[in-house]
């Protein structure tokens, strides 16, 4: 389960939070004498997330010279534990130099923090509220623990910063990632899928020829590849050769490109005698738009000329042409004699392992911390932006978001700036990144 730490001085109302979080019956159980009072745990829900919650309450008896010190071992320890800390201050009191002393203590920690503002039911609360923007901590969650107000709020934060299982936007549960590489070739006519295709099947179950749009249909086709399962979703290609002598039909891009919905990667297929065309651009774009991962394969390598040249410049062309995307991987083949599939694969499994990769919101935090320090967001209107952190809210596409006040004001620009961070620092390179932004209310 993932870990919430409520730490706070005496006081603010963290036992009142872990009561009402954890059920007050749970709660009472670990008041029995003998049960260490400064740290109780407990099991605890707030609508369908849970979690484990720690309470550092406990040193109220304490002698309040020595407060200090022991409140700060026991702060510590917690947020070390702790996946997300709510720092909790009394909104009706305000800030107290003890509050300002532990937003010291939280510098340079890399737990994400929410400030919480606590009894904060009517109107008495609003100066505290305002006062703890001076914290740089960001927003507060003004909340009623006692009242049960501001739960929707918490939740709305806690929420992305906790939930282990990623569900897709459309509600699609991840797959397991160590299943068959799910693999699309898609491509112009004539870039010589169907010609890979038989060639990795090493058998005649598809037809090819000089025509145009000879395949069609879209059938996935188990395959192995060095051991490791694949499953070929082929644009068009597997029409058996009896079908095909039906009808011929000339094939658009279009209906090739549905495959790209089946596929974990896809390859785009260029013909190494026609070079990189703006439709192969445009096919390339919308794998990425579609946010699966891409490889690019220059097919008929055998009867390219002047390779050095061409595989240089599709390169670069290509990390021009596809500026939202750089480093997508680039190899060179020929389906007829089958060299270079093997680095097509290798290719394949590789942003595979990207695109499924999920970093741990530490670490994640840890090289946001570095990047917005290194080149702070501007200040639109001279109103400054405050970024808070970020977590990957799921992979396959690997989805960020990122919690600050006026992110909705975040020029393009600096977006950019951290998703080509993500990709370079974090291991997410070639591979289509997304990038969400929230404002707490
Ligand atoms: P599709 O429309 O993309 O499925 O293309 P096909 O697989 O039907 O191939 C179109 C033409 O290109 C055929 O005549 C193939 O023999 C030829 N072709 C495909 N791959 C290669 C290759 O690696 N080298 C050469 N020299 N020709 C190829």
């Amino acid at each position: 389960l993932p870990v919430i730490a409520i730490i706070g001085r005496p006081n603010v109302g963290k036992s009142t939070l872990f009561n009402r979080l954890v059920g007050k019956k749970l709660a009472l159980v670990d008041d029995r004498p003998g049960v260490t009072r400064d740290r109780r745990e407990a099991e605890g829900h707030l609508f369908d997330l849970d979690f484990k919650i720690i309470d550092t309450a406990g040193y109220e008896d304490e002698d309040p010279k020595s407060l200090p010190g022991r409140m700060r071992q026991q702060t510590e320890r917690a947020i070390s534990d702790a996946d997300v800390a709510l720092f909790m201050f009394d909104a009706r009191v305000g800030l107290t130099p003890l509050d300002e002393e532990i937003a010291r203590w939280l510098r340079g920690t890399e737990t994400p923090i929410i400030l919480v503002g606590n009894k904060a039911e009517g109107r008495a609360a609003e100066p505290g509220l305002y006062e703890s923007y001076k914290l740089g901590l960001g927003d507060p969650v003004p909340l009623s623990a006692e009242h049960g107000e501001g739960m929707a709020d918490l939740f709305q934060l806690l929420q992305p910063l906790i939930e282990t299982d990623a569900f897709g936007e459309d509600g699609e549960e991840t797959e397991d990632e160590g299943g068959p590489l799910k693999l699309a070739i898609v491509g112009r006519p004539n870039a010589g899928k169907s010609t890979l295709i038989n060639r990795m099947l090493d058998d005649d179950r598809l037809i090819t020829g000089p025509e145009a749009g000879i395949t069609r249909d879209s059938i996935a086709v188990p395959w192995e590849w060095q051991g490791r399962p694949v499953e070929l979703i082929d644009t068009a290609g597997m029409r058996k050769r009896a079908k095909v002598q039906d009808k011929l039909e000339k094939l658009s891009v279009a209906d090739g490109l549905r495959a790209v919905d089946f596929a974990e990667v896809v390859v785009l297929l260029l013909d190494a005698t026609l070079g990189l065309e703006v439709q192969d651009l445009k096919i390339a774009d919308r794998v990425l738009e579609e946010g699966r991962a891409l490889v690019i394969a220059i097919n008929k390598w055998d009867i390219a000329a002047d390779k050095k040249a061409l595989f240089e410049g599709i390169g670069t062309a290509l990390d021009e042409g596809l500026a939202q995307v750089r480093g997508v991987p680039l190899v060179a083949i020929s389906a007829v004699s089958g060299k270079g599939i093997d680095d097509l694969m290798e290719a394949a499994f590789t942003v595979r392992d990207a695109w499924s990769k999920r970093v741990t919101t530490g670490e994640l935090n840890r090289w946001f911390r570095d990047a917005v320090e290194r080149n702070p967001p501007p200040a639109p209107k001279g109103k400054r932006i405050k970024l808070r952190y970020m977590t990957q809210a799921r992979n396959r596409p690997p989805s960020f978001v990122l919690f600050g006040s006026r992110v909705d004001k975040l020029p393009m620009s600096y977006q950019r700036y951290l998703l080509n961070g993500i990709r370079n620092d974090l291991g997410f390179g070639g591979i289509p990144v997304r990038l969400t932004m929230r404002s707490p209310k």
